[in-house]
């Protein structure tokens, strides 16, 4: 047997052990051809297969049809922050945002780079993002609208999908919690996010695209920055990365078979639920964010003092329970809980939190 520790990293996380398993048989010879995917040419029949499988089975799980298209690019969720406005941006129209934390200023602070028009239809940065606005208003000539639906860093998530009004495109960045509930995906005409956080390895990103959307793209982009270009070459128009796609598939695969994103529903719902239990119920252990809007994929919590912080952690970790430091912008503690983490880790983590309260209140 080998060990395996609880691991509640923000990312890149936890695999389902089952996933890591099959690609460890796969590694030397995939189904039996004779060489691993690591090393097999992204033009080759298998990996095709490969491609078209994790694409289909990831519109499936979103309940999406042919009006849809996925792709797997390179540059994470971060390029996305540049190549959304670059492509649907126009110069007499206004990004819209909602911003709700780090990643959304970040990609706020990529159209003010380009020197574009922006619109923050609303913001929580006057709670230290502790909140999800419920109200916002939209500029004049607004090219799209773009929210975080979940927000890694402070623990906040969107309960429901935003109502916009017709005609303005609804962007999500999803990376912390995509495919972890059913939302009504086809209210968003584009979903982007790296895989690393919730459906796969580090390496790509996914991006789910509205056909209807690309009527409004901008003309004369650099080729790899221009949707259409790897939407036309499925995904391969250069070299895609290759492992992390055939990983995505699997961890794809993993979910259909649990259930899909209303069982992963139910499977967070219970993970989370435990943390929450104690937050709720402890003078000891304080939640930093609102509860109606707080996130079931990242639980940032503080205790009492920064020196027991320390202790928890190095406790924790002693007890395998790792990664549990919150993120370096705003300290504290924070335990991620996506899909692949198992009930098990959830359980003990809660048991080995009500251990430490008992020895240090
Ligand atoms: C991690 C994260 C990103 C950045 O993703 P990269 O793939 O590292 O660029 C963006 N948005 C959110 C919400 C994230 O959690």
């Amino acid at each position: 047997m080998v060990k395996r520790v609880y691991n509640f990293s923000a990312g890149p996380a936890v695999l389902p052990e089952s996933v890591l398993k099959e690609v460890q048989q796969e590694l030397l010879s995939y189904q039996g051809k004779g060489l691993s995917v690591l090393e097999m040419s992204h033009r080759s029949t298998e990996f095709k297969q490969i491609m078209e499988d994790a694409r289909s089975r990831m519109l499936k799980l979103m309940g999406l049809g042919d009006d849809y298209v996925a792709l797997f690019l390179q540059g994470g969720a971060s390029t996305q922050f540049y190549m959304i406005p670059l492509n649907f941006l126009p110069d007499d129209k206004e990004a819209n945002f909602i911003n709700t934390g780090a990643w959304s200023t970040k990609a706020i602070k990529e159209v003010k780079k380009m020197g574009k028009k922006l619109h923050i239809a609303a913001s929580s940065e006057d709670k230290d993002f502790t909140y999800i606005p419920k109200e916002w208003q939209l500029s004049e000539n607004p090219a799209y609208l773009h929210i975080t639906t979940n927000n890694t860093i402070r623990g906040t998530e969107w309960k429901t999908d935003p109502d916009v009004p017709a005609g303005v495109p609804l962007i999500a960045d999803m990376s912390s919690n995509f495919l972890s509930k059913p939302l009504d995906f086809s209210k968003y005409d584009l979903m982007y996010g790296g895989a690393q956080k919730n459906i796969g390895p580090a390496g790509a990103t996914f991006v789910v695209i509205k056909k209807s959307l690309l009527e409004k793209q901008r003309e004369g982009l650099a080729t790899m920055m221009d949707y259409q270009t790897h939407i036309q070459k499925d995904s391969a128009f250069n070299t895609p990365p290759t492992f992390a796609i055939y990983v995505i598939g699997k961890v794809l695969k993993w979910i259909e078979d649990n259930g899909g994103v209303s069982g992963m529903q139910k499977r967070n719902e219970e993970k989370a639920g435990y943390i929450y239990d104690i937050l709720d119920n402890s003078d000891f252990y304080r939640g930093t964010v609102v509860k109606e809007d707080r996130s079931m994929m990242n639980i940032p919590f503080r205790l009492p003092t920064e020196e027991l912080e320390k202790k928890f952690i190095a406790e924790a970790a002693e007890h395998d329970l790792l990664t549990l430091k919150g993120h370096r912008s705003v300290g504290g503690c924070r335990a991620s809980l996506y899909n692949s983490l198992p009930m098990e880790a959830a359980r003990k983590l809660a048991e080995f939190m009500q251990e430490f309260e008992k020895k240090n209140s």
